[in-house]
């Protein structure tokens, strides 16, 4: 299981961009607005993994709320597993606390989030690509 993505929770992408591609020098691999879900993405290339920046445009977002509580920083760390229902499952039936059910997210990614109580305190994300989507 590799880590896919780490999510970063950021007041503005455009600014954020300024650093992480400009500074660091990381490809920007695209970006993406999920409506439903209150934000802006912003996919970059690290290796065999992303850096996922992401921007509230809701006030109801879970990263509005993220970053009024604790500020800009790490969000989460998503894994990515060849099918994120089964492994859901799987880890239900050992006692592992999900956040809702599997979803869209961004990248054509299905995902789901795991809870941090069962994770000693760390926002973990399953994500499964699907087919004829590619990283
Ligand atoms: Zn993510």
């Amino acid at each position: 299981m590799k880590i896919d993505h780490i999510g970063i929770a950021v007041k503005s992408i455009d600014e954020s961009l300024k650093f992480y591609k400009d500074t660091l020098g990381l490809e920007l691999k695209g970006t993406e607005q999920l409506d439903e879900r209150g934000l802006k993405v912003a996919f970059l290339k690290t290796g065999e993994s992303d850096i996922e920046l992401l921007e509230s445009i809701s006030m109801d977002s879970n990263i509005h709320k993220f970053i009024e509580k604790k500020g800009e920083g790490i969000h989460h760390i998503a894994l990515e597993v060849d099918n994120v229902e089964e492994k859901k499952e799987s880890m239900e039936k050992k006692d592992a606390k999900f956040i809702g059910e599997a979803s869209m997210g961004a990248g054509g990614k299905k995902i789901v989030f795991i809870h941090p109580k069962s994770t000693n305190g760390v926002l973990m994300e399953l994500c499964q690509h699907l087919e004829g989507e590619n990283e």
